[in-house]
């Protein structure tokens, strides 16, 4: 069997990493994974015929000319970048949570990239195949890397770790997102926790949110850096507000950004705190920050026909919900009309958490409450003033035959299985 030092060698030569036969890069290596549903060992021979250098395959029938036999792919590729990121020894930071860790780490990245050369997880690439992915990309010209890990069971986060190496970690939030995996907001608390065990355990430094009760006592007895708004160092934010676009205060200057939900003030005053923590100047830090684009259907403002359309169709759980909805309803309107879609991996408490979230709706007095879904639908039985639907194409055809009144404000948030964004079309 070949050795990882043969595989680093193989590695160190080629253009870098794939495993996925439509996007082979000429020079590449193959890493030949396995899924649910399929076996890459059989896509070896056309991983080469399109320009690999080599194609790592775990199937012995499969062997051939450049191709690379190991116990397990997907250990060899973990092993692989664990030795990598061990010869680069750049600093990595950490992040992960429940909700947020895709925002923080693009605001991060924007922030230290003021001052250092940084690269950072593309996309979503955070769980056990996306971490390695990332950090085979980092190369030796890095100052900085910065590495998403998303979990949604125990020991996941221990196990990126063990890749990553991470010196710096920070927990955007413990939320009520996996309930299923994890087992209900104690295990999320204990899970994304593994973070700071692994920091703790390895001299490693914990970036934390001095506003988060949970966060303080976790992190207060061990080398830590604290941020928000009560930050023990000089980069104390204070929050302005959120009507839509979130505004705070940093050293005397007040930075308008371009991002939506008081939520995401938290976000930015990570990305504050690690670029102050850092040495980033505040001047290029308000810039970052400033400059900062939210990405698509996370919190979009999109105008249409006379109406306010907030669409924040990526992803929802009980937490962000209810976040996105106490801040939805600060912000000025005529009209506020909400469209919730199901909310997925929860588990034994789904029914529950949705009628929670349906009393959120009523306490929070919206004028007009539609929503869609299995779970939704089963929820709303005995509240009055709630609409609902079975499946987002029902909502579609009632929106397209009762267009929301001129000038509304409009939230739109669900799971992503739910596809509320084709919601849009009705309007
Ligand atoms: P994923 O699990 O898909 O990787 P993520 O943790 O990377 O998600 P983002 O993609 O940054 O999270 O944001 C997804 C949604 O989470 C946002 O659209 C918003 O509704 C909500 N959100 C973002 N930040 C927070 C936060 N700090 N607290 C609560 N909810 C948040
Ligand atoms: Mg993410």
């Amino acid at each position: 069997m070949t050795t990882i030092r043969d595989l680093y060698s193989k590695f160190a030569e080629s253009s870098g990493v794939s495993t996925d036969t439509r996007k082979i890069e000429s020079n590449c290596l193959f890493f030949a994974l396995k899924g649910d549903n399929f076996d890459a060992n059989l896509y070896a021979d056309e991983a080469l015929e399109k320009g690999a250098s080599f194609a790592v395959i775990d199937d012995p029938d499969q062997q051939g000319d450049r191709k690379i036999l190991v116990e397990n792919v997907l250990t060899a590729l973990q092993h692989l970048a664990n030795f990598h990121r061990k010869q680069l020894k750049l600093p990595i930071v950490a992040i992960t949570g429940s909700n947020g860790k895709t925002t923080t780490k693009k605001l991060v990245l924007e922030v230290l990239s003021k001052k250092f050369k940084v690269r950072a997880t593309k996309g979503n690439l955070n769980n056990h195949i996306g971490v390695p992915l990332t950090l085979l990309s980092f190369t030796a010209e890095l100052d900085l890397g910065i590495v998403e890990m998303g979990a949604n069971h125990q020991k996941e986060i221990e196990s990126l770790c063990k890749i990553a190496e991470p010196n710096y970690g920070y927990i955007t939030n413990f939320g009520k997102a996996h309930l299923e995996g994890f087992g209900g907001i104690e295990g999320v608390i204990k899970g994304k926790s593994e973070l700071y065990n692994y920091l703790i355990q390895h001299d490693g430094l914990i970036f934390f949110n001095r506003d988060d009760d949970i966060q303080v006592k976790k992190a207060v007895n061990y080398k830590n850096y604290s941020i928000g708004q009560k930050a023990l160092s000089d980069c104390r934010v204070t929050f302005v507000e959120a009507n839509p676009f979130v505004e705070l205060e940093y050293s005397h200057l007040q930075i308008k950004s371009k991002l939506i939900g008081e939520y995401n003030f938290k976000n930015i005053a990570a990305a504050i705190g690690i670029g102050r923590y850092f040495g980033v100047g505040k001047d290029e830090i308000k810039e970052a920050i400033e400059n900062f684009e939210p990405e698509k259907m996370r919190s979009q403002v999109i105008e249409k026909n006379d109406l306010k359309i907030l669409l924040d169709a990526y992803n929802a759980n009980p937490t962000s919900m209810k976040a996105a909805l106490d801040s939805f309803k600060k912000m000025s309107a005529t009209s506020h009309t909400v469209i919730l879609g199901d909310m997925f991996e929860i588990g034994e408490t789904t029914l529950e958490e949705h009628r929670q979230i349906l009393k959120i709706c009523e306490a929070l007095n919206f004028d007009s409450i539609l929503v869609c879904g299995e779970h939704f639908s089963e929820a709303s039985k005995g509240f009055e003033n709630i609409s609902s639907f079975k499946t987002t194409t029902d909502l579609t055809d009632f929106i397209s035959k009762n267009k929301p009144k001129k000038s509304s404000f409009i939230l739109i948030k669900g799971s992503r299985g739910m596809q509320l964004e084709t919601l849009m079309d009705a309007f």
